[in-house]
């Protein structure tokens, strides 16, 4: 299936790894300029010259910190006059702490939504007058599952990404009639570099071994299995697509069935 977005400029944050580099290589496999970033040269770098072999496309690396408000707006105009427009933001950021809800103060709910509620509107803010200009745009933020059905361990998460999915839906409304989608995705559990850490210290811990994390997931997805970074990907790459234009302020589930709710 064509996608329809070759030579179209994207920016993909916090890319250096996980979701979000699997995103951009999407992006660029389908012909897309992309441009991404994360807060270390290095890692960045090198997620730039992986994209760049498989596709052969350009792509340009930034650093970042997308909770630095001046950050994400030279990051997006760098990357408007280098890419010469920007049509596809795709919003990531790393993960909050895991807790219950009343483990935590109001600093710690304040760096979750700085993290990742105020970078979302940052990085869209930064962006919207770019899209405006040419009457087209695919904004698509990276959220959890979290968002539609809290995790009880995942409170910070639980609390920013809400907030995410109200201002988005907001959003789509005011600007669907210039060309403009909003969206949302939420994966589930999704077998990133992060989750590998994570099982590997949940067996350090000595409560089980990296097996028995696993099993402890798997059994709660109806599909029996984490999903993978290019399932995720293929997703996110469809919403961006000029098949996508008629699809807006949705929260799409990537997830094997997980979410139970009806919507
Ligand atoms: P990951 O830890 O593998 O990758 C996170 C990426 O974000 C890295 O490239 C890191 O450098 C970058 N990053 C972190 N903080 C940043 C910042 N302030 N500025 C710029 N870059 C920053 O994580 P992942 O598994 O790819 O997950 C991506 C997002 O999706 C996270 O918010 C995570 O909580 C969420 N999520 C992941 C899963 C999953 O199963 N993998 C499930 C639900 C939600």
């Amino acid at each position: 299936m064509d996608l329809g977005i070759t030579g179209k400029a994207a920016l993909v944050t916090a890319a250096s790894r996980g979701l979000g580099r699997a995103v951009a290589l999407r992006l660029s496999q389908e012909g897309a300029r992309v441009a991404i970033c994360s807060r270390n040269a290095e890692t960045i770098k090198a997620a730039r010259e992986q994209i760049h072999a498989q596709t052969g496309n350009e792509v340009i690396a930034y650093v970042c910190d997308v909770t630095d408000g001046d950050q994400v707006i030279d990051l997006c105009n760098r990357a408007e006059v280098e890419l010469g427009s920007l049509d596809i933001l795709v919003t990531n950021a790393g993960g909050p702490p895991a807790g219950m809800a009343a483990e935590f103060g109001p600093d710690d709910y304040r760096a979750g939504i700085e993290l990742n509620l105020l970078s979302t509107i940052s990085l869209i803010c930064a962006t919207l007058p770019k899209m405006r200009k040419n009457n087209w745009g695919r904004i698509i933020a990276i959220t959890s599952v979290a968002a539609r059905q809290p995790i009880p361990h995942l409170a910070i998460s639980n609390t920013a990404r809400a907030g995410v999915l109200g201002y988005l839906k907001s959003l789509s409304s005011q600007v669907a009639a210039e060309g403009i989608t909003v969206n949302a995705v939420c994966p589930g559990y999704t077998k990133t570099e992060r989750i590998t850490e994570l099982a590997a210290m949940f067996a350090e811990s000595g409560k089980g071994t990296v097996e028995d994390f696993y099993r402890n997931i798997e059994v709660d997805v109806p599909m029996h299995r984490m999903g993978t970074p290019e399932e995720f990907a293929a997703a996110v790459g469809f919403l961006a697509s000029e098949a996508a234009a008629y699809i807006t302020g949705v929260a799409l589930p990537i997830d094997g069935g997980w979410i139970k709710s009806l919507y």
